[in-house]
């Protein structure tokens, strides 16, 4: 793992573009040092390379160039309705990273930025600060990894460690790590803390090979999960985006079995369960770049969200959760 994640990094990160602004921050200084032969490019704004126009977006994806910021502005935002809440009042997420090292075919960042280049906003106190503040208001459910995967990102910029400090010490903190990495290396040197949900997002084998490029296997992933649960963290699985795809439902089932085969459901936090489902503007966008079965197939719209049409999605969810059904209590699935 450790090799292959190397090499996956090797191709990324020729440039690095530095707002002068954070030139001398200690986490600018972290992640610089771990690319002693990028060049380096100063800059007034991230937008002038992250959102200018006409880039190419594809030729992006292969040669990622990282782009160090200072986040101004809006440090949360309120959850968005496509995401679930698990039951918590209070459900915001936060941006430190835009944009991941993975290339899934359905990722909606795709749809949503001008760039797949990475963004890492340095100034991580000014989060913590704003965090703070909202505790003094009210609990807070906080979903940290939700533009990108910052547990795959954690040898570059130590954020994953830094936020699960930070939760341990915050009483009416809660936060979401979700992540598709199998590098168990990250979580070693770590305590669990009672305020983390490390929630692995798991797909079938044919899945992951078809969509969900340069991410771990789904057996790397479970023994990351089993490795997390032995040392007492709280997991979650997250079984979303359920994909339709040719044998679809075989292909699900057989990975249901191989799943709780291996993770014993009792030790589960809980599970969410969603089929794919993407803003009306974000596909549109994707189109653009991408033709591929994601972006090719003729989904239904409801209010500005595209997801597979009616019929397609119940019996897909009807099959999936009455499968599911039989390994985990219903009252550990939440479904969007
Ligand atoms: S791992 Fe998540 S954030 Fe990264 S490309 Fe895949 S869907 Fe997007």
């Amino acid at each position: 793992m450790k090799n292959s994640k190397n090499s996956l990094l090797a191709k990324h990160f020729s440039h690095i573009y530095i707002e002068k602004e954070i030139i001398s921050h200690p986490i600018t200084k972290i992640i610089l040092d771990k690319f002693p032969n990028s060049v380096l490019v100063e800059i007034d704004n991230y937008k002038e390379v992250f959102s200018r126009p006409r880039q190419n977006y594809k030729l992006q994806e292969i040669s990622k160039k990282l782009i160090l910021a200072k986040k101004k502005g809006e440090f949360l935002y309120p959850g968005p309705p496509l995401c679930h809440d698990f039951g918590y009042n209070h459900f915001y997420y936060t941006s430190l990273i835009f944009n991941c090292i993975f290339s899934c075919d359905y990722c909606f960042l795709k749809g949503m930025y001008p760039s797949a280049n990475i963004v890492i906003f340095v100034n991580i106190e000014d989060y913590f600060e704003e965090i703070d503040s909202v505790l003094k208001r009210h609990p807070l459910y906080l979903s940290v990894s939700y533009d990108t995967d910052i547990m795959a990102l954690e040898k570059i910029v130590p954020f994953f460690s830094m936020f699960i400090e930070y939760a341990t010490s915050r009483k009416d903190l809660t936060i979401e790590i979700r992540t598709k990495t199998a590098d168990y290396e990250v979580l070693q040197s770590l305590k669990p803390s009672e305020n983390v949900i490390l929630a692995w997002t798991l797909s079938p084998q044919e899945i992951i090979e078809k969509f969900e490029h340069k991410t771990p296997s789904l057996s790397a992933r479970l023994d990351a999960i089993k490795k997390a649960i032995e040392n007492e963290w709280k997991v979650r699985l997250c079984f979303d985006p359920l994909l339709f795809t040719k044998n679809w439902d075989e292909i699900y089932l057989k990975f249901l079995n191989q799943v709780f085969e291996e993770v014993e459901p009792s030790k589960i936090v809980d599970i969410s369960v969603g089929v794919f489902r993407i803003p009306k503007d974000y596909l549109k966008r994707m189109k653009r770049v991408f033709i591929n079965e994601i972006t090719l197939f003729p989904y239904e719209e409801d209010q500005n969200v595209c997801t597979y049409p009616y019929d397609l999605k119940k019996e897909m969810m009807d099959v999936f959760l009455s499968n599911l059904r039989k390994f985990v209590h219903q009252s550990k699935i939440f479904v969007i």
